[in-house]
């Protein structure tokens, strides 16, 4: 008996769909099918039962990536109503979907949160990663891309490939994953399966190949020829409205032009395939007639080539008039890879051992934070104690889950291939690694330097740590944060804490000055979601102050300060003197350790290791608020030259004399603003590239190289980010909703004195003296 309970109610939501525990679906599906053989007709609904869990064969860990309005959400609410999982179909213009489930993205009508979810199709576990589409959650795309086996493309059949759907397949190239693309809305007057055939080759540059050919198109759609099986498969959706029923027909001559021309599109597949599987074009050098060649054994060479990305499946439909999405899922499980065919190399460090990837952590109310985890070695038991790399922690799990939309079922033990909702997990980020202990964790570490010392390049690669997880990229925005009245400033903290976890692209800090809070974030929309998160989730009702640029500073002059802190507090008497300098020094991205300088006049052994210690913290501390505009130093390099402590002073003040020097030294060595650079990647129409040129050199944008792709033109370009407040508007409006654009941090740059002085009058409201 299998325990259901609802993630609706974990979560404290309104119960909305009704998950069909074991028994009942067995019971009604039997009827459905009786039912079904009577009619002549298909039933594809498939219960859990007979799923081997263990079968790792048998697990499909997939997303579905698409241009915004491709039809994803609608493609996947048919996906789950036909494996039986859903009861409804949701609707997306009605706000009503599964895979949704978050306020905001109903009201945004964007996909905004990776969330998993699990179902059954054909003995078969699928597990569905979404992927959000928004420029602003590209660390979101990578991090479901880099969990992913496999993925689906959905374009708009009448559209091809559009500007956004080459940056989300760039992106799942950086990371190989097999894919296959699924022509949806040829249901549309203008759908073209040819047009959509040249698009992806011209413009993704890859070998399409079309598994299901379209029978009639626009309002004439009615099914797709399996091109393989030879089979008519057609929705009639005056028998059957919700498209659950079809007709499965093997084709023969009867069949007339659909017959003709489903024979030679095999043909033609055959002969794609001739080119690039050695067992195909075995049999035809060995002239076995076309027609003779075995449907398994071109499937078994689709599968091949497609887990080896020589080829992209196409399949066809009709996602909103229920067509065409059965064969889709077929194709899931038969094409794309199960985790057994993906090979990441860092497993074997772990040999046995668990080795899972934190991908995302959501936060509940009640019971705290649930992660989703991608398990990649391993195995792990419900109620066992794990091991997490990056926080250097143990903790201890409570149960785990498998999720099928909203609602859940528990497990014992979870398997290498599968992904899970964990709970009790409280120190978990998202993006963190966790073994099974910490010995674990050790004995993988040494697995891993032992490769590296072989060919390592540098040290610093032998002292990097095991990580499965993405590199977060850093802020460049952040806003003060302000809630309604003090008394609701401690839930306002608290809900930062778990947003945190979620989303380390996120940061929060306290401004030492004024004791604001700030949040630093990736982009304008991903500030304004946290906000509207904060609002809704944990009712804190906040104020955003107005959106800056997170700057940084710097030395343009070496400088050499004495600094002497003498302090009576209490009857006690502290006394520190230090000389430091400082140093421009643009390999120095990040302050690590002193530099000790000892001379003729004072060798510095004699300072101990607390002391150094505290030292070095307090020169952290003082490089953390430059004398510009309190922005943190870089590209500074810190000498110590001598250091002298009276008895009986404490540590603390140590720090703080270090702090103090820096200070110092920062006012005299002509510290100035660097401003964020960004890499900007425009994907546009041609007819758009002029206007969009333009624009760009109005932002003080160096452009690099601007690419040819048939059509499409792909322009990359460094840019301040103070010139790309508010871009995503102004470039819909030059390429009329044509282009899309990603961005992310290059570098930090010196400013021109007058736009630095600009900057500082934006942030304190004053011009600055030049
Ligand atoms: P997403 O942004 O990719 O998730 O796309 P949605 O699933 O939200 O769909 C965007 C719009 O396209 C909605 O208005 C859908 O009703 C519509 N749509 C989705 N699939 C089809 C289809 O097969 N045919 C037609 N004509 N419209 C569709």
């Amino acid at each position: 008996m299998i325990r259901v309970l609802c993630l609706r109610q974990l979560l404290g939501l309104p119960q909305l769909n009704i998950f069909i525990a074991d028994k009942l679906a067995k019971v009604k599906y039997s009827r459905h099918l009786s039912r079904g053989a009577l009619f002549g007709c298909q039933y594809r609904m498939y219960s859990t039962a007979n799923v081997d869990h263990e079968d790792m064969s048998k697990i499909r860990n997939i997303g579905i990536m698409a241009h915004i309005d491709a039809g994803k959400t609608t493609t996947t609410e048919r996906m789950l109503y036909y494996s039986g999982l859903t009861r409804h179909l949701g609707d997306v213009d009605d706000g009503d979907t599964v895979m949704d489930y978050m306020e905001q993205e109903r009201e945004r009508g964007i996909t905004i949160t990776s969330a998993a979810i699990t179902f059954h199709w054909d003995h078969h576990k699928v597990n569905l990663i979404d992927t959000p589409g928004h420029v602003d959650f590209t660390v979101e795309v990578e991090r479901s891309l880099r969990v992913l086996d496999g993925a689906v493309a959905v374009l708009d059949a009448s559209a091809g490939v559009e500007a956004q759907t080459l940056t989300v397949w760039r992106q799942a190239d950086r990371y190989s994953v097999p894919r296959m693309v699924y022509l949806n809305k040829m249901d549309k007057p203008g759908a073209s399966v040819g047009l959509c055939l040249s698009s992806i080759k011209q413009k993704l540059k890859v070998q399409p190949l079309l598994l299901n050919a379209p029978i009639g198109t626009g309002r004439e759609f009615e099914g797709v020829v399996d091109v393989i099986m030879m089979e008519k498969l057609v929705w009639n959706s005056k028998i059957c409205e919700d498209g659950i029923k079809f007709e499965k027909k093997l084709l023969s001559q009867s069949d007339g032009k659909l017959y003709e021309d489903a024979l030679k599109a095999r043909h033609h597949l055959i002969g794609q395939l001739a080119d690039i599987d050695d067992s195909i074009a075995d049999l035809v050098l060995a002239d076995t007639k076309l027609d003779d060649i075995q449907s398994e054994a071109v499937r078994k060479a689709v599968r091949s080539a497609t887990i080896q990305q020589k080829i992209i499946p196409v399949l066809c439909g009709s996602s909103l008039k229920n067509k065409g999405v059965q064969p889709l899922l077929d194709a899931v499980n038969l094409y794309l890879p199960s985790p057994m065919d993906v090979h990441h190399s860092f497993i074997d460090f772990y040999r046995t051992d668990l080795c899972a990837l934190a991908f995302k952590v959501i936060h509940n109310k009640q019971r705290g934070p649930l992660t989703f985890l991608r398990l990649y070695a391993g195995a792990l038991k419900s109620g066992s104690t794990v091991y997490n790399i990056n926080r250097q922690c143990s903790e201890k799990t409570s149960r785990i889950l498998q999720v099928y939309a909203d609602d859940f079922q528990d497990m014992s033990t979870a398997v290498a291939g599968n992904i899970v909702l964990i709970a009790g997990l409280k120190q978990t980020y998202t993006g963190d690694t966790i073994t099974s202990s910490q010995s674990s964790a050790r004995a993988a570490a040494r697995e891993f330097h032992k490769t590296k010392a072989t060919d390592a390049r540098n040290s610093e690669e032998l002292g990097a740590p095991i990580l499965a997880g993405v590199e977060v990229p850093t802020p460049v925005f952040f806003c003060s944060v302000e809630p309604p009245t003090m008394a609701l400033q401690k839930q306002l903290d608290f809900a930062l804490e778990c947003l945190q976890k979620e989303d380390p692209s996120l940061k929060v800090d306290v401004d030492k000055d004024s004791g604001q809070t700030i949040l630093s974030g990736m982009g304008e929309l991903h500030l304004d979601i946290i906000r509207s998160r904060i609002a809704n989730e944990y009712n804190v009702d906040v104020d955003l102050g107005p959106l800056q640029i997170a700057y940084r500073e710097t030395a343009t002059e070496s400088t050499e300060v004495e600094e002497i802190l003498d302090k009576k507090l209490g009857d006690r008497h502290h006394l520190v003197k230090m000389k430091i300098s400082l140093h421009p020094d643009p390999s120095a991205t990040q302050f690590k350790h002193v530099i000790l300088m000892s001379s003729r006049e004072e060798n510095l052994d004699h300072v101990k290791k607390h002391q150094l210690k505290a030292i070095e913290s307090g020169i952290q501390s003082g490089i953390t608020n430059g004398p510009v505009l309190n922005f943190p130093v870089i590209n500074v390099t810190v000498h110590l030259h001598s250091f002298h402590l009276g008895p009986g002073t404490s540590i603390a003040m140590v720090s703080a004399c270090a702090a103090q020097a820096v200070h110092k030294a920062l006012k005299q060595a002509n510290t100035v603003l660097l401003e964020p650079m960004m890499i900007l990647e425009i994907n546009t129409d041609e007819d758009k590239l002029h206007g969009i040129l333009s624009d760009l050199a109005q932002r003080r944008s160096h452009v690099d190289e601007i690419q040819s792709r048939q059509d499409t033109r792909v322009v990359r370009a460094i840019t301040p980010l103070a010139e790309l407040m508010g871009y995503s508007t102004a470039i819909r409006t030059i390429s009329s909703g044509m282009a899309t654009f990603t961005m992310e941090l290059s570098h930090y740059e010196q400013m021109m004195p007058l736009e630095q002085a600009k900057a500082i009058e934006r942030v304190t409201g004053f011009a600055p003296v030049l």
